[in-house]
């Protein structure tokens, strides 16, 4: 960090700054400017109390450099993280091939399952998403399966080999979710659970992190941060939207996070352009704009009957609409070098 001192600071300031920075362990480099003083400090201030120094005598301001998550971020893992999804068909998200996770919003009923799951591997997905847990805004609406759900996604898994990821939503729920899920999704309005990110954190499933309603890029990557730093390497960052003015879409999409993240960190990122825009219509050129920008999988809500989905059928796309989809974005991907 860069500690800006005032204009009007004097030598005793500027010492004192000096000697705050040693008791935290770190050294520092002092460049005197011919209108003021700045103190560089020397060392990770990752955990440095930055507050105390911010209210020291003399003081006018104080400029973190480093980014103050650490093992998510490209500064000390330069290589990407590629993580393998579970099932058997070997789908990874991180490497040259882009994953297409598809499948209902949440799990109904178990032939509808069966039948979906089907459609989207032989659309060219690798994964099967579905809800047992379900986070609804109003307590009235259907809140899911619970494990019931769970066993129906593990028999899908089981009859077509694709890999499984589904929500858990609270930390006593880890050990049940873990037991059937390949991938735990923690939802966006649980970004912020820290319990549950340590727990999560603590286990070795991979984990599919969305972005909350209204976290900067900063606050989701310390999300993700917990998580790494309890044990587990294999998470993937989701982009699914954020809540802003507008209301011609459920949600605002913003895509430049996706180069954005590679910039700055190894993870791979995931986009889900059905909450991210909340329109099956929309769903289609959206998934073609994420891989354009570099996303390395995709999240899809897609449903044999949407008309009657349980939860969150407008936003959800058909097996066919997926399908032609796919033949579109394999176009795409490698026009950008990918595979899909
Ligand atoms: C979902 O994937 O259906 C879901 C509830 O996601 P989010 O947490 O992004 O709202
Ligand atoms: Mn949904």
């Amino acid at each position: 960090m860069i500690i800006v001192m005032e204009s009007s600071a004097g030598k005793e300031q500027v010492d004192h700054v000096v000697t705050l920075l040693r008791e935290m362990g770190l050294k520092e480099h002092v460049i005197q400017g011919s209108e003021r003083t700045v103190v560089a400090a020397i060392g990770d201030d990752r955990a440095k109390d930055k507050d105390a120094l911010e209210n020291a005598p003399g003081v006018e301001k104080v400029m973190p450099v480093l980014a103050p998550y650490k093992m998510a971020s490209r500064e000390v893992k330069t290589q990407r993280t590629v993580v393998a999804l579970g099932g058997t068909l070997g789908g990874t998200v991180g490497g040259k091939k882009i994953a297409m996770i598809a499948g209902p919003c949440s799990v109904e009923d178990r032939n509808k399952l069966i039948e979906v799951a089907h459609m989207v591997k032989e659309a060219g997905a690798t994964a099967l998403r579905g809800g047992a847990f379900k986070p609804r805004t109003s307590p009235y609406a259907f809140q899911g399966l619970g494990e019931k759900g769970l066993q129906m996604l593990a028999e899908a898994r089981d009859r077509t080999g694709l890999a499984v990821v589904t929500e858990v939503m609270a930390v006593e729920q880890v050990p049940l979710v873990a037991k059937y899920a390949d991938v735990l999704q923690v939802g966006a309005r649980n970004m912020q659970n820290y319990n549950l990110l340590w727990a999560v954190g603590d286990q070795q499933r991979p984990v599919l992190l969305k972005r909350g309603l209204s976290a900067t890029l900063e606050e989701f990557m310390l999300a993700a941060e917990y998580i790494i730093s309890r044990g587990n390497p294999n998470v993937m960052l989701c982009e699914r939207g954020i809540r802003t003015f507008e209301g011609y879409c459920r949600n605002t999409l913003p895509l430049a996070i996706v180069p954005e993240i590679h910039r700055i960190s190894h993870l791979p990122i995931v986009v889900d352009p059905s909450q991210g825009t909340g329109h099956a219509h929309l769903v289609p050129d959206m998934c073609k704009a994420a891989i354009a920008a570099g996303a390395d999988g995709l999240i899809v809500e897609v449903h044999n009957d949407p008309e009657h989905a349980l939860t969150d059928g407008a936003q959800s796309i058909t097996p066919k609409m997926l399908e032609s989809t796919m033949a579109i974005l394999r176009k795409i991907a490698a026009a950008v070098d990918r595979e899909m």
